[in-house]
């Protein structure tokens, strides 16, 4: 399988563990302004009422209808309303948590193995639904900088993931042609679709036996499969 000059790579949940690092940057957060003893809320029962809050700000988001700021700081004031406490800390709270996601650094299974074998057959790029500063501390501060030749985020293209123009943007940043390239990524609905509708196949790196509700080129289960598939 060599008619594949380009590889694009998604970061969260592909590269990136974003559930790890995410929780792990909450729980630091939640252990600094004293949660539990300020509302007597377990570190589960704030997780499990900011993920929904979360998700439903971000589809806000995408839809442009909140900005980025408010975004950041609503999650936390909701969630701390939802859990009958006080939402003044709300702003402060986003800011660290801005501050200390992105220095959380653990990567998928087999990240660095795999990008430095395919890094000698291919060019290799990121294509991130995220905010510029953010995504980019991620992946210098994981090591992951000097496998990419470019990167492009969904905040520098103006459209998310499956939106065509953050794919336009990618393949013209890379100089690469749909027919020549191939993205990798874990959601069936950004990365498999998206890539699809612009003509270009796709490996879905499917997660607990899921089912995609897309028909992807190619389903592995661990990045490592990418090294026999490649
Ligand atoms: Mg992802």
């Amino acid at each position: 399988m060599r008619k594949y000059q380009h590889l694009f790579f998604d970061l969260d949940r592909t590269l990136y563990d974003f559930d790890a690092n995410n929780r792990n940057a909450l729980y630091s957060i939640y252990r600094q302004y004293k949660l539990w003893k300020k509302g007597r809320i377990g570190f589960d029962r704030f997780m499990n009422t900011y993920h929904p809050i979360n998700l439903g700000l971000w589809d806000d988001y995408k839809q442009k209808k909140i900005t980025k700021k408010r975004l950041n700081v609503q999650r936390f004031a909701q969630t701390f309303k939802a859990l009958g406490m006080n939402d003044s800390m709300a702003e402060d709270f986003a800011s660290d948590y801005l501050k200390i996601s992105p220095e959380q650094t653990r990567l998928m299974p087999g990240t660095l193995e795999v990008l430095a074998c395919l890094k000698n057959k291919y060019t290799l790029h990121i294509i991130t639904n995220g905010f510029e500063e953010i995504q980019y501390q991620k992946i210098s501060r994981c090591g992951l900088g000097p496998f990419f030749t470019t990167v492009t985020t969904s905040e520098k293209a103006g459209a998310q993931k499956p939106d065509a123009a953050i794919f336009d943007l990618a393949l013209q940043s890379a100089g690469a042609s749909p027919e020549h390239s191939l993205v990798i990524g874990d959601d069936p609905e950004s990365d498999i679709r998206g890539a699809k509708q612009q003509g270009i196949d796709q490996v879905w790196l499917a997660q607990d036996w899921e089912e995609s509700p897309v028909e992807p080129t190619y389903t592995i289960h661990s990045l490592r499969e990418l090294i026999n598939l490649l």
